[in-house]
C-alpha cells in the first residue's frame, strides 16, 4: 500500500527565479507547468523526478510581488530533499559557489542534515540516505547522477501539541510512531524509503504564522484511489472529529483538504492519473497545461503569466 508525502505547496516570489533555482540549482525537472486552478492568473509549477513519481513533487504558487513569509506554529518548518550518502559535500561546494544561504551539517536522527534556502528564504535540507545511490534521480542542472536528489526524505510541522497531530499520522495516514530525538519526534511509514517521514516539532507558545513567500501552503499525503482515500475520510471525521473539503479533481489527482488538529493544511491526493496524464515523458513540463474548463481562456491566461525565463 502506498502511504506517506504525495508532494509539498510553497509560496514563492518571481517565477522565473523560483524555476532558476529549484531547476538549475537542485537539479531538479519542471515536471508540469499550470496555473492555479483557483486564481488562473498565477503559475502552478511542479518540480519533481522525471516523471513526477509521488513523494518526489515540490509545488509554488509564485507571485512577483509576495511579500515574505515569517515561520509560526501550525505551519510547515522545513521540507527536506534525499540525497545518496556521501553527497553532502558535493552540494556544500554547489551551494558555496553558487551563493546559497545554508548551514554546517549536522546529525538529525543519526542522518548528516544539510539545511538551506531557496531565494525566498523557504527552509529546505537535504539528508544522505544509505543506498539512494541506487535509486533513479533526475539529473538536470549539471547535477551527476550519483549526487542528484532522490525525492522527499521529510517534513518537520511545528505544533503546539505533539500528540493529536500524530494521532492523524498514525491512524489516518498510515505513518508509526518512530522516536524522539530533542524536541522533535519522528513518524514513518513502514520501510520510510521517498516521502516516508514527518518530523513533529512540539513548541508551546510560539508565534502564528504570516504565510508569504517561502512558506509551506500545504503538505499533500499519498492515497493509492479513490476508495482509500474516502476510507481515510471516514476515519478522520469518525476518530478525529475532523471534516475534509469536497473532493477537487486537480487534473493529476484528485484531492479533498482539511486543517489537522495543529493547524496545518493538510490535502490527501490520489497517486492517479498522474503526471503523464496530458503529456509524454520526454516533453514532460514544457508547454503551459490548462485543465478544460480554463481551454477556452487560454490567450488571455498565457497574457497575462508572467515569464519563466529571466531575461
Ligand atoms: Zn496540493
Amino acid at each position: 500500500m502506498s502511504h506517506g508525502i504525495h508532494h509539498v505547496t510553497a509560496i514563492a516570489g518571481p517565477a522565473a527565479r523560483n524555476v532558476r533555482f529549484h531547476t538549475d540549482t537542485l537539479g531538479l525537472r519542471l515536471v508540469k507547468r499550470t496555473v492555479n486552478f483557483d486564481d488562473p492568473g498565477t503559475w502552478h509549477l511542479y518540480y519533481g523526478d522525471e516523471t513526477g513519481t509521488p513523494g518526489t513533487i515540490l509545488t509554488f504558487f509564485p507571485w512577483e510581488h509576495a511579500a515574505p513569509g515569517r515561520l509560526g506554529v501550525g505551519e510547515t518548518q522545513e521540507t527536506v530533499f534525499r540525497v545518496p550518502e556521501g553527497s553532502i559535500g558535493f552540494w556544500t561546494h554547489r551551494f558555496i559557489e553558487r551563493g546559497v544561504s545554508f548551514d554546517p551539517p549536522v546529525k538529525r536522527f543519526g542522518e548528516t542534515a544539510l539545511a538551506f534556502r531557496d531565494p525566498d528564504g523557504m527552509n529546505l535540507a537535504l539528508v544522505a540516505v544509505p543506498g539512494a545511490e541506487g535509486e533513479p534521480g533526475w539529473t538536470g542542472g549539471g547535477v551527476m547522477p550519483e549526487h542528484a536528489i532522490r525525492g522527499f526524505h521529510s517534513v518537520s510541522l511545528l505544533v503546539e501539541d505533539k500528540a493529536p497531530t500524530g494521532a492523524v499520522l498514525t491512524d489516518v495516514l498510515g505513518f508509526g510512531e518512530l522516536g524522539a530525538d530533542g524536541s522533535t519526534t519522528r513518524f514513518q511509514v513502514p520501510g520510510a524509503g521517498i516521502g516516508g517521514i514527518i518530523d513533529i516539532r512540539a513548541v508551546g507558545g510560539f508565534l502564528k504564522p504570516r504565510p508569504g513567500a517561502g512558506s509551506v501552503h500545504h503538505v499533500a499525503f499519498r492515497a493509492a484511489d479513490d476508495a482509500r482515500q474516502a476510507a481515510m475520510v471516514r476515519r478522520l471525521a469518525e476518530n478525529h472529529r475532523v471534516a475534509v473539503t469536497e473532493q477537487r479533481d486537480r487534473n493529476y489527482f484528485r484531492s479533498v483538504y482539511f486543517r489537522e488538529p495543529g493547524h496545518v493544511l493538510f490535502e490527501i491526493a490520489t497517486d492517479a492519473p498522474g503526471f503523464l496524464a496530458d503529456e509524454p515523458t520526454a516533453t514532460l513540463g514544457s508547454a503551459l497545461k490548462l485543465p478544460a474548463g480554463l481551454e477556452a481562456h487560454r490567450a488571455r491566461i498565457e497574457g497575462a503569466l508572467p515569464p519563466l525565463s529571466e531575461g
